[in-house]
């Protein structure tokens, strides 16, 4: 009996499954909002389980590991790719991601532009704004985002369509700061919106909110929510 009373801290006796988180958190929030069940270093089980009971949106943040769950998984899935993009691995996911969170240059921007011509395919993106205290955080300012959308390179992309912002807040427990930086990104997308794309309906997405402030995003207007810890649990990071 003492063995098993030692063995007993070691598993993890949550009482509800992956799909039970995926499906709460769908129920709790407005059918208007679109929830990413972001899947990175968990594995392609676990990701099955939740395409079981419905969920067809997926985000990752390595290049690697979306090309890999891509060719492992039903060719329904809409793959979202949420983690900074370097040029040379455009090409490699260009043929199947369905949203790109992460533009947050010109030339990043051309590239995916260049891949995505070669294959006849528009490739919907999002402008990530950088809004957080912290600096390790990538993304545009108003200025750098205006600057690109009013460029004549710019204007010579026609294989990609901006849908829209990401951006996260800072990585703090005040509520204050995160509601406040969330809508600070809101404004940011107004203020895009009827400069650059006030005749484009599908300039529509705020993605905003993870697990710990998707709730406070929602509030503040977001469209889009990128949820990983609450519904697959904590994330190791040693193998995929
Ligand atoms: C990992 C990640 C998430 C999900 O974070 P959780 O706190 O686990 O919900 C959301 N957005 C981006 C950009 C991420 O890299």
């Amino acid at each position: 009996m003492a063995f098993f009373l030692i063995l007993v801290p070691l598993f993890d006796f949550s009482t509800m499954s992956i799909a039970e988180n995926y499906t709460t958190i769908l129920q709790s929030i407005s059918s208007e909002v679109t929830l990413i069940a972001v899947s990175k270093t968990h594995p392609i089980d676990a990701i099955k389980e939740v395409y079981a009971v419905g969920c067809r949106h997926f985000g990752e943040n390595k290049v690697q590991e979306l090309i890999q769950k891509n060719a492992a998984l039903p060719n329904d899935i809409h793959w979202h790719m949420i983690g900074h993009l370097q040029t040379n691995k455009v090409k490699s996911i260009i043929p199947f991601i369905h949203l790109i969170h992460s533009v947050d240059s010109i030339k990043l921007l051309s590239e995916i532009n260049k891949e995505a011509s070669k294959i006849n395919k528009v490739q919907d993106c999002l402008l990530e704004f950088y809004i957080a205290q912290e600096e390790t955080k990538f993304g545009l300012s108003q200025n750098e985002a205006f600057e690109m959308l009013s460029s004549e390179q710019f204007a010579t992309l026609k294989n990609i369509r901006i849908k829209g912002i990401m951006g996260m807040a800072s990585f703090t427990d005040n509520a204050e700061t995160v509601k406040t930086e969330f809508g600070q990104l809101k404004k940011l997308f107004e203020a895009t919106k009827s400069r650059f794309f006030a005749n484009d309906p599908s300039f529509n997405t705020i993605s905003m909110g993870m697990s710990g402030d998707y709730h406070l995003a929602i509030e503040e207007g977001s469209t889009m929510i990128r949820v990983g810890t609450t519904i697959f649990g904590s994330r190791t990071y040693s193998t995929i």
